[in-house]
């Protein structure tokens, strides 16, 4: 197969991770057979200073012309960077906020998944996660109370702000057949994520998610309200394969859902939208403090490699093989500094971003 991948490098740590990346892309092309033709995207810090911009039209022209974008991280320190001085239209993030617009990436998927290697990390007591857990959760990205109409005024004197949180079938239907598609790849259960006691959007959703799980009789699902969700995650995250939510609900279940698993350099992302394109980006930002050092972790932009395949490409075999090299690799006692264990290190060998790389393509089978 060949492949067209849009790659933004951004800034800080970015091309450092996404270097390692690639290395892992190519050792799948040679294994199995497939061709990764690169085109280098500038967004970010980056294309401010070579354009004045965050991101060119003919920047995003180039992402649509791909397959599939694959992204390190983009923005600098946010106290000292001249970047953060510029106008917020005109900052790095407002290339990325550009860049979701004008690809329609309204599908956000991100796993929560404990490493039995970094069990130490996860704070929740042991009996909790015992046997691990392996949940995705699909947010809905480009409606709901973000994108709703709002304003703050005076009403006999009184200062009062409004939000509204609007869905329409249209967009409920696209995510939620997103959901069940995702589940159909994994142990095929959604969890349907709503406040539908309360919130009109919400019985919408449920009424929704009902009609397009009779599409899917594979696929097992359950509706959970988000304040029951939210006590289950801490109380039997097992429980769950995939959680479908709206935006907001979405955003802060995928936080408490990364917070259990440990490092912030081990959760990769996708953005999708309703064709196979998709935009995979390592879930932290460029972490300007340890940017140059060679020490970053690389484990999620490479995992969000593994997701590129899996989702826009339909690489299942070449995604698992990637997955596992990375359990491998922890299994093997490898780990960058951002993971090291706090009590004790026996067994377990401290390595850069690079070598951290090479370890995974050598395990790639
Ligand atoms: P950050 O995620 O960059 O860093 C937070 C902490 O996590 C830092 O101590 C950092 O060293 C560490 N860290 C992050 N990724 C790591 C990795 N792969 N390996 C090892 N350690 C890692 O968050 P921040 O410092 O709040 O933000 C820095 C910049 O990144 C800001 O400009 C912010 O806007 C931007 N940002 C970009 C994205 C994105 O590109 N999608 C996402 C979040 C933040």
């Amino acid at each position: 197969m060949e492949c067209r991948i849009g790659v933004i490098s951004g800034d800080g740590i970015g091309p450092e991770i996404i270097a390692e990346a690639k290395k892992v892309l190519n050792k799948i092309g040679e294994k199995y057979g497939h061709t990764f033709c690169y085109q280098d995207i500038l967004m970010g810090g980056c294309s401010i200073d070579a354009y004045k911009v965050p991101l060119t039209d003919e920047a995003v022209a180039a992402a649509k012309a791909s397959d599939a974008v694959l992204m390190g991280s983009i923005g600098g320190n946010t106290q000292t960077s001249p970047w953060y001085r510029l106008p917020p239209e005109l900052r790095p993030e407002a290339g990325l906020l550009k860049l979701r617009k004008s690809l329609n990436l309204f599908a956000n998927l991100r796993p929560a998944y404990l490493y039995e290697e970094l069990k130490e990390a996860c704070p929740l007591r042991e009996n909790i996660v015992e046997g691990g857990f392996d949940m995705m959760i699909m947010r809905e990205l480009t409606g709901g109370l973000y994108f709703g109409a709002r304003k703050t005024e005076e009403i006999d004197g009184v200062v009062t702000a409004v939000d509204t949180l609007t869905y329409n079938e249209n967009e409920i239907r696209r995510i939620a057949k997103r959901g069940f598609d995702i589940a159909l790849k994994r142990r095929k259960k959604v969890t349907s994520v709503d406040k539908a006691n309360v919130l009109d959007s919400s019985r919408l959703w449920r009424k929704i998610v009902e009609e397009t799980a009779a599409d899917y009789p594979d696929v097992t699902y359950e509706h959970m309200l988000v304040d029951n969700c939210a006590m289950q995650l801490v109380k039997n995250p097992k429980q769950f394969d995939v959680i479908l939510t709206e935006n907001m609900f979405g955003d802060i279940l995928s936080d408490e859902a990364s917070m259990i698993t440990g490092s912030i350099g081990m959760l990769p992302s996708a953005s999708l939208n309703d064709t196979k394109f998709g935009l995979y980006e390592p879930s932290g930002g460029s972490a300007p403090d340890i940017a140059g050092k060679g020490i970053a972790n690389p484990i999620a932009t490479i995992l969000s490699a593994a997701m590129l395949l899996r989702y826009s490409f339909d690489l299942d075999a070449e995604a698992d093989a990637v997955d596992a090299a990375v359990r491998q690799v922890l299994k093997d006692g490898y780990r960058t500094v951002d993971i090291m264990p706090q009590s004790g290190a026996d067994g377990v060998t401290q390595v850069g971003t690079s070598e951290m790389g090479d370890l995974i393509c050598e395990r790639i089978q």
